[in-house]
């Protein structure tokens, strides 16, 4: 394990949003398989949804599939980092488990829409937002539809809330365009590598380096 990683220090959190249909998936699971290095100790975290689950979803691994009122008891009892209505279908990242990921020092990857990316920006201000965008409308709808996993009603509501969440692009850190799975999952690999080496998450290692200089200082000549 990296010396960078170490679990003295709280890990960071990343976001990634994307309309239904992009690739979001896709390039995820490529950056599983091929950037192992990147994705050293980052996880997961696996959301709440009132939505049923689809054909081959499991329970604790695509999401955690609880009903409407379940739902809305949690998330009045402020068990969510963030919740949203997504496509008709509530959606919610528990606080307990990012706090369970983050303070064992690992990196947590958040999958979750516009509306919940606004609200983890507001909790954790130092958040890396990621915006991954399809290289056109057009081509969005063509994905969507090959995809066949939506019926058309389903696909219409997906088009038309894709309309409204492409321009918040603006309010993201990070953009990438999904035009190739290769290069887009590049780039996501190299924006998580690059947080991990921001200075303050390198100071405990910064600061074992900084222990070895002798004392006191060797005088200059
Ligand atoms: P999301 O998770 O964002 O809803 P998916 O990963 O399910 O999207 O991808 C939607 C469809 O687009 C799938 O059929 C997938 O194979 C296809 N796709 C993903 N990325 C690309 C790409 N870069 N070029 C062409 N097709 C893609
Ligand atoms: P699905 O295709 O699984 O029904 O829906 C995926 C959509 O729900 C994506 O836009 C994804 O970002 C969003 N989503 C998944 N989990 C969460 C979550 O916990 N919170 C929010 N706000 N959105 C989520």
């Amino acid at each position: 394990m990296s010396s960078d990683s170490s679990p003295e220090h709280r890990g960071g959190c990343y976001v990634v949003t994307a309309a239904s249909g992009t690739g979001k998936s896709t390039v995820l699971r490529e950056l599983f398989e091929n950037h192992r290095e990147a994705m050293a100790d980052v996880t997961f975290s696996i959301s709440h949804t009132s939505r049923p689950p689809r054909e081959g979803e499991v329970e604790g691994r695509h999401y955690y599939f609880i009903s409407e009122d379940e739902f809305r008891r949690l998330a009045d009892g402020g068990a969510f980092l963030e919740w949203a209505l997504v496509h008709g279908q509530y959606k919610g990242t528990s606080l307990a488990e990012v706090e369970r990921l983050r303070s064992s020092g690992r990196d947590v990857l958040l999958e979750i829409d516009v509306q919940g990316t606004a609200q983890v920006r507001h909790k954790i201000p130092e958040a890396v937002s990621i915006f991954l965008l399809p290289p056109s409308y057009p081509e969005l709808e063509r994905r969507l539809r090959d995809r066949n996993l939506d019926s058309q009603q389903q696909i219409e509501r997906r088009l038309a809330d894709a309309a409204a969440e492409l321009p918040r692009v603006q309010e993201f850190d990070y953009v990438i365009v999904n035009d190739d799975v290769g290069r887009a999952a590049h780039a996501l690999a190299a924006v998580l590598l690059a947080g991990r080496h921001r200075r303050d998450r390198m100071r405990p290692v910064t600061e074992r380096i900084l222990a070895s200089l002798p004392t006191p200082p060797p005088g200059r000549a």
